[in-house]
């Protein structure tokens, strides 16, 4: 029965998996207390102590214990890293006169260089965010890999073009770098935003200075250490831990920061975009939250329509900007849907993030798990039906039972914001036009999800919500090659793809007087 069980479970998590792993069949076993190697600020490829000399904890979410102290960068890190950026960044510097090609080559080598190393880097990631190790082995080190490796290739190939004006004029358009981009990344996924943030930016010139989060500073500066081995000049890519208002802001007023990109909560969002807006108007890109609706209609595949509804919303601990969070299910269906789904969250496995037996680990840290049992008790308070869960799973570390609730409304606080955490919310509907206007109901637009057997209709709804991403009969979907971001308050811009491309890039028009020889 136990083998029965487990053959299922992996089952499950193969399902919800394929679409971004190649194989699940090959993952080594995990190095459980990986050496922390670096933990400095990093400028000009060197890893220094912050200029006041303070450090701030990480922790392991799976026992709440400290990893390591961290140097803790501010305002003068800053200003230091911003000035090795520009100077990495001048005019006839190795970085500005190397060749487009070169450029793609060391993406690659960095590339390489992490899959040389992957079982580390996956270990560390684990340790320091609490993701189980096998998930992160095949969903986050392979979107990484594939991130550098899709924009090493797009290095040599962003062409301008040549302009027919009026006119004796040769005019043609540059594809030129924006300069230092200011990049500030979240805890969630710390090497996937590094990359997405990473990737784009060098593989179109730029230099960079990126403040990772406070609470998952450890891969990003391992990353830096690869980055140098490739050969990156010094200055090109500068690595801040340190907290959101002293490094993330210093970051976003910087008068020598030509372009931001965020990635975070919307209240932060405003804040560094005011922050762009009142130092030099640098350039803005921002990937914020969402609440995304995730909609079942009745003649779906129920067992495939549970399954992916459950994966849209626990993946990562629920951590996801993108979550299936407002799962409408139609009338119809609604009663079996919760049940399976009830069920299913119960068979969830929780536990040591180290372990492959487990399906969830914990929560990022302590904060979150209790903004989670906040969220959660407001739904039973405003009537919500708990169908399972509903608890912390043991007191050692930040682990929360996968919980269900039903009967939910659209007024009530875990159909309105943001919970990021095992919390799933079934909402009933009965008409398509009530759940179009309803799915509507947010600040946020970020992505959106149907699952039917009915092409019209799952076309109709896919052109009619207002989200940067819809996955019919799917969830999660992600390539470096498909663009990502949201509409409304889920953020301006969008990243990878060809598109990605743009946030990074200065176009300028060139324009040539053309004398003409009289014949
Ligand atoms: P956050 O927005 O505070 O943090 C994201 C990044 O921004 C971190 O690097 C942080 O240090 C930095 N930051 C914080 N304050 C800043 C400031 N004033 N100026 C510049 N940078 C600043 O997110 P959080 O507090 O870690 O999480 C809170 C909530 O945000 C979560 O519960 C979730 O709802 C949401 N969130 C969304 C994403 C996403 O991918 N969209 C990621 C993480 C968190
Ligand atoms: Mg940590």
């Amino acid at each position: 029965m136990a083998f029965l069980r487990t053959g299922l479970r992996a089952r499950a998590i193969y399902t919800a998996l394929r679409n971004n792993v190649a194989c699940m069949s090959s993952v080594p076993q995990p190095i459980v207390n990986p050496e922390i190697k670096y933990n400095k600020v990093f400028i000009n490829n060197d890893f220094v102590n912050s200029q006041s000399g303070k450090t701030f904890p990480t922790i392991n979410p799976a026992t709440g214990e400290v990893i390591c102290e961290v140097a803790e960068g501010d305002q003068k890190d800053v200003d230091i890293a911003v000035k090795a950026a520009q100077d990495a960044f001048r005019l006839g510097s190795p970085w500005r006169r190397m060749d487009a090609s070169e450029r793609g080559y060391l993406l690659n080598k960095l590339a390489d260089l992490i899959e040389r190393d992957r079982v580390y880097i996956t270990s560390l990631e684990t340790l320091d965010n609490g993701k189980p190790y096998h998930v992160a082995w095949n969903a986050d080190l392979n979107l990484v890999i594939k991130c550098y490796r899709y924009y090493a290739g797009w290095a040599d190939k962003n062409e301008g073009k040549t302009v027919p004006v009026a006119g004796d004029f040769f005019a043609y358009t540059r594809h030129e770098p924006v300069g230092v981009c200011g990049q500030i990344i979240p805890w969630n996924f710390p090497l996937l935003m590094q990359a997405w943030k990473l990737g784009p930016a060098l593989a179109t010139g730029n230099v960079v200075v990126m403040k990772v989060a406070e609470q998952t500073p450890l891969t990003a500066l391992y990353i830096a250490h690869l980055a140098r081995e490739a050969g990156f000049p010094p200055g090109v890519i500068n690595i801040i831990p340190g907290y959101g208002p002293t490094a993330g802001g210093a970051i976003a007023n910087h008068m020598g920061v030509d372009k931001l990109a965020f990635t975070g909560s919307t209240e932060v969002g405003h804040l560094v975009a005011q922050a762009a807006a009142q130092s030099n108007l640098k350039r803005v890109t921002l990937e914020l939250g969402g609440k995304s609706p995730n909609i079942v209609l009745a003649d779906a595949d129920m067992a495939q329509a549970v399954e992916m509804s459950h994966f849209a919303l626990y993946f990562n601990q629920g951590q996801c900007c993108c979550a299936g969070s407002r799962t409408f299910v139609e009338e119809k269906v609604y009663d079996e849907f919760v049940e399976r789904s009830a069920e299913r969250a119960k068979k969830r496995t929780v536990g040591n993030p180290f372990d492959a037996s487990n399906e969830q680990g914990p929560q990022v840290d302590k904060e979150q798990m209790e903004k989670i049992m906040s969220y959660i008790k407001s739904g039973k308070d405003q009537g919500a039906k708990l169908v399972a869960g509903g608890d912390r799973v043991g007191e050692k570390g930040y682990f929360i039972e996968p919980t269900v609730f039903a009967d939910v409304k659209d007024e009530m606080k875990i159909a309105e914001e943001e919970i990021f955490g095992p919390v799933q919310s079934i909402l009933k509907f009965k008409s398509m036009d009530e759940l179009i206007e309803r799915c509507h109901k947010t600040i946020y637009g970020l992505a959106a999800a149907v699952h039917t057997k009915d092409l019209e209709k799952a076309l109709h709804i896919s052109n009619s919500v207002r989200a940067g991403t819809v996955w019919v009969n799917c969830f999660d979907v992600f390539d470096a090659g498909m663009p990502f971001g949201g509409y409304k308050m889920s953020g301006n811009g969008r990243e990878l793809g060809e598109y990605g491309l743009e946030a990074y890039t200065e176009v300028k028009s060139v324009v040539i007087k053309v004398p003409q020889k009289n014949s």
